[in-house]
């Protein structure tokens, strides 16, 4: 047997300052089924995650509400853990920026990136508002895009995913006043990310095959720019204080103190539970960090995190995979709940079973290309394959009528090697970051076995030859039990009570087959026909 890993898997951190939509999941999801996998395989698995809860977006909306800050984040903050939780994703941990553990391992991270000589300060001109009378941040600076034209926020061009340098956000004008930003000094700490670009270079060749394409190429084209140095302090009165003095007035960047995030979780979790947080941060360990995202959020794991860690000069192991998805539409537009385009996660929980959506979000996913969302693909989805296919091989399995128990049999032995190649050729797809083709394997075997059941006609054979009879329910029972294996990282609830039904152990990803006669007791539907409302 291959040694037990150490595997990390980072989930983003959705940002506290709006609902979270199906577009965020369909980033989100992989994470889930990576480390549900990879439990079943027996390695030592952290998953964790966070909400995001400083920055400007937080700030301006508690001004919009007449509300604080720490009122707006703490509102999502438990409407993103209700969401996660009516998902069953499995976080180890799900945390927020906000708890005083984070903020003082991020501290001493910072610190270090100081004494180290990474991190600088430098007196320069910044935009400032006289009308305001304020320095003003990246997101509250309107200009023109360099790069596309596009009229757009300082922080992140919608259009291009083009971040303006502090040289093309001068120009700008105030989104609160309109008034054009003059230029004056302010004390500012930078991040020396031009340090970096050999190592993250050689990183980012290193990951060639291991990495979703987006993440290479979005990476590749900063690289060839030349990595810029970045600020990380703002005067900003909300967010991680800094760490030496004379900063007392500013706050660190949020983009510096969330993808922190990953390794403070990871960091609290150990220290619970009694072991070594190195074991998944450090070379030499046996171990494997996945960071699983939508594609605007690639260069903050794939340079900003990787740059922080190298930066440490202690040892520390960078990224392995990259996960990072195209975008989920809602018929062909970006979902915003702002503009009422799509549904919330929460509307959707309320609408649609859970296990049927986490499959829906998989089987369609945006993995190579952006794909869309519509009440119809997803009705369609859950009435055809996991209603009329999965559900139909149970039920008429497991509630053939009279039924009460299901006697053993002997294993045709080309179902056997099914069961089994069916472990090897999902589990490497799902390795490969393959979800939606793992999905379409799957249904393979269920089609495969509602076609054995068809051609043995057990309603016939139960009359005529009941020992043929014992044998198709026999062999489809055990089909049905490794489903609930192979299903547990996209359909976990169908799973735990397959497993229920036939008095199973814990799911692993292995072959497991029946021992005993198993008695039929309280079987029911796992899925209901929906409607299109
Ligand atoms: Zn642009
Ligand atoms: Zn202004």
């Amino acid at each position: 047997m291959e040694e037990r890993k150490n595997i990390l898997i980072g989930g983003a951190w959705p940002y506290a300052n709006s609902s979270l939509h199906l577009g965020h999941l369909a980033g989100l999801i992989s994470g889930d089924i990576l480390a549900r996998y990879f439990r079943l395989k027996g390695n030592n698995v952290l998953y964790v995650s966070g909400s995001d809860c400083h920055g400007t977006p937080i700030t301006e909306r508690a001004k919009k509400e007449k509300k604080n800050p720490k009122e707006i984040a703490s509102f999502y903050d438990k409407e993103f853990r209700e969401v996660f939780r009516r998902l069953n994703f499995s976080y180890d941990l799900y945390s927020t920026t906000e708890s005083e553990f984070h903020k003082e391992k991020v501290q001493i991270l910072f610190k270090k990136l100081y004494d180290n000589g990474y991190i600088y300060e430098k007196i320069e001109p910044q935009a400032f508002c006289e009308k305001c009378n304020k320095f003003l941040s990246d997101r509250e600076i309107k200009l023109k895009c360099p790069v596309c034209g596009e009229e757009t926020k300082g922080d992140q061009c919608d259009n291009c995913l083009h971040i303006p340098t502090g040289e093309e956000l001068i120009g700008g004008t105030c989104i609160e006043c309109g008034t054009k930003t003059i230029r004056k000094d302010n004390k500012i700490l930078y991040l020396a990310l031009s340090k970096f670009q050999k190592e993250i270079e050689q990183r980012t060749k290193e990951c060639e095959d291991t990495w979703r394409i987006n993440a290479k190429n979005e990476t590749e084209k900063y690289l060839k720019q030349g990595l810029l140095d970045r600020a990380v302090t703002r005067d900003l009165d909300w967010g991680i204080e800094i760490p030496l003095e004379g900063y007392e007035d500013k706050r660190m960047y949020v983009w510096i103190d969330a993808v922190l995030g990953y390794l403070t979780d990871t960091m609290k979790i150990c220290e619970e539970r009694g072991i070594d947080w190195q074991d998944f941060w450090k070379e030499g360990r046996n171990n494997l960090i996945y960071m699983c995202h939508g594609k605007d959020n690639i260069v903050f794991h794939s340079i900003i995190l990787n740059a922080i860690l190298l930066g440490q000069k202690e040892n520390y192991h960078l990224v392995d995979r990259i996960v990072s998805t195209e975008y989920l539409n809602y018929k062909d537009q970006k979902f915003s709940k702002s503009k009422g385009i799509g549904i919330t996660a929460l509307e959707a929980l309320e609408l649609y079973p859970s296990d049927s959506l986490r499959y829906h979000l998989i089987s369609n996913g945006p993995e190579k290309k952006d794909t869309n969302f519509t009440p119809e693909d997803f009705v369609n989805t859950h009435n055809g394959e996991i209603l009329n296919k999965f559900g139909n091989l149970i039920n008429r399995t497991l509630k053939f009528k009279g039924l009460e128990k299901i006697e053993m049999s002997t294993m045709e032995e080309d179902i056997k090697k099914k069961i089994e190649n069916a472990y090897i050729e999902v589990g490497n797809l799902i390795e490969r970051l393959e979800f939606r083709e793992a999905t379409n394997r799957l249904i393979e075997l269920v089609e495969f076995a509602n076609k054995y059941y068809d051609e043995n006609e057990p309603w016939k054979q139960r009359k005529e030859n009941i020992e043929s009879f014992n044998k198709t329910i026999f062999n489809c029972t055990n089909i049905i039990a490794n489903l609930a294996n192979l299903y547990e990282p996209i359909m976990p609830e169908a799973c735990a009570k397959i497993r229920q039904y036939l008095k199973l152990g814990q799911a692993k990803w292995e072959p497991v087959y029946i021992e005993k006669e198993i008695i039929l007791e309280n079987i029911e539907p796992l899925f209901e026909r929906l409607k299109l409302e």
